[in-house]
């Protein structure tokens, strides 16, 4: 093949198509060739614009913006407006036999306003959640290019074909590239091949012309995920027109799970929904024998019972639940807490153990090195007069960390700190790492927590040397010899005491501590396998300080008040892990125990139980051990919140109930399987999430008893009235304009309430099979039991006064005007009641929701949804109210000619029930309290 790559023949784009599936089958130097790249330099910025500019961003293609109008049409179908809608057509068509009669008109009238507006909020609220979801899709991901000759950091978007990129273990591969350097790579290629087994991938040449994309193993596919190892690519493919990108369009999108919460509120509503056919059918029954008395149409009566029936149901729970975890999910993004499911909202509120990691959760990850240790000396980090030497050659050949000319830092941070400490010794450690080259190396893993490099130290002779640093446990053991001034002697007992006694010192400061060695090799052979971490020099030791965040101090503390514990899970040394656990105030009286990743493996599940109770502080563990943490809490019944950062960390992330990574420092398969991201890593967002999750399930308990309280109390009034009188209490346009305030208007800003933080000062609701209804069954019925009481109480009044006092009517007037009062008495009290004690359902006026645990009362702070809202109600009820005769139709009640004596007791029960409600939570709160004392 000998094409002409003349760049005026042939355009970048033409090539790169030409070489389409032939990716594989190239040299290193002929794809950069094809590609116009170099491996050393990289691109220039310049060309990476201009080709930024033709290619386009690195993205793959957005799915389809949700479409209003579907999503409008879509929310008929849930069950009750497909029952509102039966309901409203069998009126129609009874009513068109009957010949329709003004009422007839207003009710029909009325379910269609119901069903829009219902529909109308249904829609806006599912538009934003959609939007919402895509905001958070589109997080930037940032990778590491070769532009310019320089490592930078950009927004994977930026990435071009040509751009030289180096990928790691948990990153997401960002483009399709060409693997030029392979360091053990493997690669989980399912989200593409569906291929479950990670596969190895290499840097050579694949003779074969045609490969399935799972046998290209030279390639990285973007969007895959780097489990092991790492590499080097040229990439030739971006955006859309790389392998997912094609059948990123393809792929649907998941359907969205329902949340527990959900599930609970569908389940309780389908419940509620067969009550309310058999109260239907009873109300029917009872009305159709006395209609006699009654004296409505069939049809009137039936539309009476079928919208009882529809009443009871409180349908706009899912619209409130759909709210509330959307301003949570909205809240906890401002506080640095990115929930990937709405799941996790009502879990987090739950959890009662939280497994923390100790480096950048409850520390700053700000990590500057202190103090050194070598040649049986210790030196402060200010003191010190570095020069060339092995164990300066170590800090800055076998490390990965960059601080390039703008200052940026690129690479972990315990590496960093030693960069740093050569910047300021003014010590060239890139010049080190160019002449020293680099030949072979075996990356940090948290099982070893060392990790080594192979550099070329005398290229004339051949001479290499393996420099290895990391936790000295590991190292230490494999140690045969010291570095003693300018020599290197055998290693003795007292050597061993020296150093682990210095270990100990800096690690009772809190300090990550990390031992430095080496290997001299003679000249080797690349191609073989060496063991480079034995038989080692020992050169010295450092004390990196890592302070702990300020903040988490005290939100250990609140996290401790609110029943939450919180354990440290770290890869640190036992004694650093104590020590920044006990300033934290993680580790106490109580919990005063370390165990340690040797320990778990020695000891037996029951014993580990065991030692769970008193200890807080997990050191030196592997991530698998984490996994093992989690599973012996949650069998203890604990709901289990866990972070993780690391590759090896999914197994416990997707194991605990929360599982939490981290957004700045977490790689990318961590965020992946999370429930949870902490945008900034910090320990303190997790009790902010906490505080939301528990502010969602408290506010959906105050809207259900609400909700609940308002609507029985309607049909029991109904089913009282048919009882006692014979009559019939409400019509169905009455019953429905009630579910359109109550439901619609004054129920949904409940689940609006502003967050209260007296809900961490209560341990956190138990259980996961949790009742929806615990805390809160004493509410609903003083409510209902006032709120129907009342109601009857009115009619019965109007009813009583009408027959006995006011005898200056026909007996025909009499009848008429004593039920039609009686009527709007029942309906005053029905419909306004509710708006007003809607005022109450918070934890200001009924802290009785906690009965069993401490009363916490929090500031009140106004509802101003609510206000607003129960404002409108009121108004568009008392226009329902207004004495024309022509209205009083409408609503089949009588407020005209209405004596000032009747309207005022009517007016004065209704305000009864609120006070009532109110003082009754306000003993019941006194009384608890009294008893706790
Ligand atoms: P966590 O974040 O879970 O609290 P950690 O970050 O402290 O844990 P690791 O990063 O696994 O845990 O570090 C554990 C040990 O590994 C450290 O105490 C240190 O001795 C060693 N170590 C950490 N980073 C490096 C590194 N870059 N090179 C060599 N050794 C390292």
């Amino acid at each position: 093949m000998q094409e002409n790559l003349n760049k005026n023949t042939t355009s970048l784009a033409d090539r790169i198509d030409k070489y389409s599936k032939k990716w594989h089958a190239l040299s290193n130097e002929r794809i950069l060739k094809i590609l116009e790249s170099n491996q050393i330099t990289g691109l220039s910025s310049k060309e990476a614009q201009k080709r930024l500019d033709e290619f386009g961003t690195n993205c793959l293609p957005k799915p389809k913006k949700p479409n209003l109008v579907k999503i409008f049409f879509k929310s008929f179908l849930d069950p009750l407006s497909i029952m509102m809608a039966i309901a409203g057509l069998v009126s129609l068509i009874i009513g068109l036999i009957n010949q329709l009669e003004a009422p007839d008109i207003a009710g029909l009238v009325i379910i269609c306003v119901i069903i829009l507006t219902n529909s109308f909020i249904a829609t806006i609220q599912e538009y934003k959640a959609l939007n919402q979801k895509e905001a958070i899709k589109n997080n930037s991901v940032q990778a590491i290019v070769l532009r310019d000759s320089k490592q930078i950091k950009i927004s994977i978007e930026e990435i071009v074909p040509g751009d030289i990129i180096y990928t790691k273990s948990g990153d997401y591969v960002p483009a399709d590239c060409r693997i030029i350097e392979n360091q053990m790579l493997k690669v989980d290629e399912s989200a593409l091949t569906g291929e479950n087994e990670a596969v190895d991938k290499v840097d050579e040449i694949l003779d074969e012309n045609q490969l399935v994309l799972g046998d290209q193993k030279n390639i990285a596919f973007m969007s895959t995920l780097v489990i092991e190892g790492k590499m080097k690519g040229v990439v030739f493919n971006t955006g859309r027109e790389s392998e997912i990108g094609k059948i990123a369009t393809k792929i649907s999108e998941t359907k969205k799970k329902k949340t527990p919460l959900e599930k609970k509120v569908a389940k309780l509503t389908l419940i509620i929904g067969i009550i309310s056919i058999i109260l239907g059918t009873i109300i029917f029954t009872i009305a159709y024998l006395n209609n006699s008395k009654i004296n409505e149409s069939v049809y009137q009566l039936l539309l009476v019972a079928v919208s009882s029936a529809i009443s009871i149901i409180p349908e706009s729970l899912t619209i409130i639940v759909k709210i509330c975890l959307m301003i949570a999910t909205k809240k906890m993004a401002t506080k640095n807490v990115m929930i990937k499911k709405p799941k996790s909202i009502e879990t987090l509120g739950n959890i009662n153990v939280i497994c923390s990691d100790k480096t950048g959760t409850l520390t700053q990850n700000k990590m500057f090195v202190d103090s050194l240790y070598f040649n049986n000396k210790v030196f402060n980090s200010k003191d010190l007069d570095l020069t060339e030497d092995p164990l300066v050659r170590c800090m800055a050949l076998c490390n990965d960390a960059i601080i390039n000319k703008k200052g940026e830092k690129i690479g972990n941070a315990t590496d960093l700190a030693l960069v740093s400490l050569l910047v300021e010794q003014k010590i060239n450690y890139l010049t080190m790492r160019r002449k020293y080259k680099r030949v072979d190396e075996v990356p940090f893993d948290s099982k070893r927590k060392v990790m080594s490099t192979v550099n070329l130290i005398d290229s004339e002779n051949g001479q290499y040397v393996a420099y290895t640093k990391g936790a000295m446990d590991y190292l230490l053991p494999n140690c045969k010899h010291i570095v003693d001034g300018k020599d290197v002697r055998p290693i003795n007992d007292d050597d061993i005491a020296n150093i682990k006694d210095q270990l100990l010192r800096f690690a009772k400061k809190g300090m990550r501590t990390l031992g430095f060695a080496k290997k001299d090799l003679e000249k080797i052979d690349l191609e073989q396998d060496y063991q480079y971490e034995d038989k080692l020099v020992f050169m010295g030791l450092v004390g990196i300080i890592d302070p702990p965040r300020e903040e988490v101090k005290h939100s250990v503390q609140e996290a401790h008040d609110s029943g939450v514990r919180v354990i440290m899970i770290t890869g640190d040394h036992k004694v650093t892990a104590f020590e920044i656990a006990s300033r934290l105030g993680i580790a106490d009286e109580t919990y005063n125990d370390v165990i340690t990743g040797a320990e778990i493996e020695t000891l037996s599940r029951e014993d580990l139980k065991n030692k769970l109770n008193q200890t807080n502080v997990f050191a030196r563990v592997n991530p698998e051990h984490k996994a093992l943490i989690v599973d012996l809490l949650q069998d203890q019944n604990n709901i289990v919140a866990m972070t993780g950062d690391g590759v090896n960390d999914s197994p416990s992330l997707v194991k605990a109930d929360v599982g939490i990574a981290m957004g700045i420092t977490g790689t990318e398969v961590s965020k992946k399987v999370s429930d949870v991201i902490l945008t900034d890593d910090n320990f303190k967002s997790i009790i902010s999430g906490i505080n939301s999750g528990r502010n969602v399930y408290e506010k959906i308990k105050y809207s259900i008893s609400f909700l609940i309280a308002a609507n029985i109390s309607q049909v029991l009034t109904i089913l009282l009235v048919l009882g006692i009188f014979g009559q019939l209490a409400l019509n169905s346009v009455n019953i429905l304009f009630h579910i359109f305030v109550v439901e619609t208007i004054v129920a949904i800003p409940i689940g609006m309430q502003s967050e209260r933080n007296g809900v961490m000062l209560n341990p956190p609701p138990t259980h996961k099979k949790e009742s929806l209804f615990k805390g809160i069954l004493v509410q609903i019925i003083l409510t209902t039991f006032f709120n129907t009481f009342f109601a009857v109480l009115n009619f019965a009044i109007a009813e009583i006064y009408m027959n006995n006092f006011n005898v200056s009517l026909s007996a025909e007037q009499l009848k008429n005007f004593a039920t039609g009062y009686a009527k709007a008495g029942a309906y005053i009290c029905i419909m306004f009641s509710p708006i007003f004690y809607a005022i109450l359902f918070n934890n200001k006026f009924m802290p009785i929701l906690n009965s069993n645990k401490k009363v916490v009362v929090d500031k009140y702070k106004p509802n101003k949804w609510l206000i607003i809202l129960i404002t409108f109600s009121i108004i568009i009820t008392a226009l329902t109210m207004l004495p024309f005769e022509g209205l009083n139709v409408f609503f089949d009640f009588k407020t005209y000619n209405l004596p000032a004596g009747l309207a005022a007791i009517f007016v004065i029960n209704t305000l009864l029930v609120p006070l009532f409600i109110f003082i009754t939570n306000w003993s019941f709160t006194k009384i608890l309290a009294r008893q706790k004392k």
